[in-house]
């Protein structure tokens, strides 16, 4: 039994297994989970690291939940399994549930993960643009650095240089535009005025590419994977302006900012906007099971409506929204609300500010920031010229949080010049003494690292 043979677990691991994106090398040695509890992962060989990534930024409600599990199991027993090209009762239901944070203003597309989410909210834009009597309008705009997914619409999307030029040829019609980054505006201009100047530059794209030809911004309420960039509150109020000044729908991705993760059911809602398509993912089930959502604004919805077969999406997902991962994102959405999951998200988020913010003092910290329980720790070498830190100072930095037991993330894009954030996206439901254990052993590494 290889689960018993530890060494033989590794070697099978190394011979059968490719791991995304990390290829075995000496450099990497992969964690092999086994268990998780709480915020707690137990790996092979009984070693516990408390996942302050919950994950790829998704097991919100921390692991081991076994009323998630029973709700899976309970919906196999029932009904494991119909096409969505017709119905089921928890479909309804989760829609039901969706639609008591969304005002019953929108419509839900199932599918089973980020990337599905974000191709069908490009496909039904374009269709839809087609069907109001504008088909020229076909371009999508996003930002640098923002990541919308692995497939090849998405990685269009998708503003990571080195997650695509060995892809290429990608899918026509995607362009980007710079997303603000705070910590790094030119000097001179204050965070509302550089914010303000960097939608009027979206804008700008808009106008030189012809507004006849643009069907869509999408963007995240606030960058993650390319390094927590925070907009100050005017950008997106005035993005979403501009959208709808030019006719242009705006899709917001909250694949990881959905659920509580900065405080806020969706991220959205620190805005003020009406986003006119809304993915999700990750956080919906808390990753117990793959299921992801294309919410779409009823009035859009109304124009595939007709009995003419022509205006039908054409799009079909077998899997996508499958009863047990339906019955388990209600679920999963009841233990937020009952357990206050959000509120605490913004509690925790702030209280770990509080603690580790004397690391600003620190020589290698650039900027701490955050936005309920995501933070980001820009590291520099130079605090004067905020030149990155270094692949080996970052990757000491994580290695000794681990040896501690505390799984922190890195990111930003490599090709930028910016692969300098340390992350931490902890799981909603980290009890106090998890935030202390977090705050310590940074704190420690820190030190250590002077
Ligand atoms: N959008 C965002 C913001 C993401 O972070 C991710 C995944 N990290 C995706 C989309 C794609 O999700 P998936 O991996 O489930 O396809």
């Amino acid at each position: 039994d290889v689960k018993e043979n530890k060494q033989l677990l590794v070697e099978k691991d190394k011979e059968n297994i490719w791991h995304h994106i990390t290829p075995y090398s000496q450099n990497h040695t992969p964690l092999i989970a086994d268990e998780g509890k709480g915020s707690w992962i137990t790996d092979h060989n009984g070693n516990k690291f408390l996942d302050g990534m919950s994950g790829l930024w998704c097991v919100n409600v921390g692991y081991g939940r076994e009323e998630l599990a029973n709700a899976a199991y309970e919906q196999l027993k029932k009904l494991a399994y119909f096409p969505m090209t017709q119905s089921h009762v928890p479909a309804i239901q989760l829609g039901e549930k969706l639609n008591e944070y969304l005002n019953n203003e929108y419509v839900f597309f199932y599918s089973n993960s980020g990337s599905d989410a974000n191709e069908v909210a490009f496909k039904l834009i374009r269709q839809y643009h087609e069907q109001k009597g504008s088909p020229s309008k076909y371009k999508f705009i996003s930002r640098y650095r923002a990541y919308h997914g692995s497939s090849m619409g998405a990685l269009s999307a998708t503003g990571q240089a080195l997650r695509k030029y060995k892809y290429e040829p990608l899918s026509s019609g995607f362009l980007h535009v710079a997303p603000p980054d705070n910590y790094r505006r030119p000097k001179g201009q204050s965070v509302e005025e550089y914010n303000i100047r960097c939608a009027e530059e979206l804008e700008q794209k808009i106008i030189w590419e012809q507004k006849e030809t643009i069907a869509g911004v999408i963007m995240e309420p606030l960058i993650t994977g390319g390094g927590i960039l925070i907009p100050h509150k005017s950008y997106v109020q005035k993005v979403a302006e501009i959208c709808k000044k030019h006719e242009v729908l705006l899709i917001i991705d909250e694949v990881i900012c959905g659920f509580g993760r900065t405080g806020k059911m969706f991220g959205f809602m620190h805005y003020d906007i009406k986003p006119d398509i809304i993915t999700m993912a990750k956080g919906l089930t808390s990753a117990y099971l793959p299921l992801s959502v294309t919410a779409v604004r009823k009035e859009i919805y109304e124009a595939f409506k007709s009995s003419n077969e022509n205006s039908h999406f054409r799009h079909i997902n077998t899997f996508g929204g499958n009863p047990a991962a339906c019955a388990l994102a209600i679920k999963n959405i009841e233990i937020i609300e009952q357990e206050n999951l959000v509120a605490r998200s913004a509690l925790l988020g702030d209280r770990l500010y509080e603690e580790l913010k004397e690391l600003e003092n620190h020589p290698y910290v650039g900027d701490i920031r955050h936005k309920g329980f995501l933070m980001g720790i820009e590291l520099v070498e130079n605090k004067d010229t905020k030149e990155p830190a270094s692949a080996e100072r970052i990757g000491k930095i994580i290695k000794e949080c681990k040896d501690l037991g505390l799984i922190v993330g890195k990111n930003g894009d490599t090709v930028a010049g910016f692969n300098n954030i340390l992350t931490l996206s902890p799981p909603l439901s980290s009890t106090d003494e998890d935030l202390q254990f977090i705050v310590d052993v940074l704190k420690k590494v820190f030190q250590e690292n002077q």
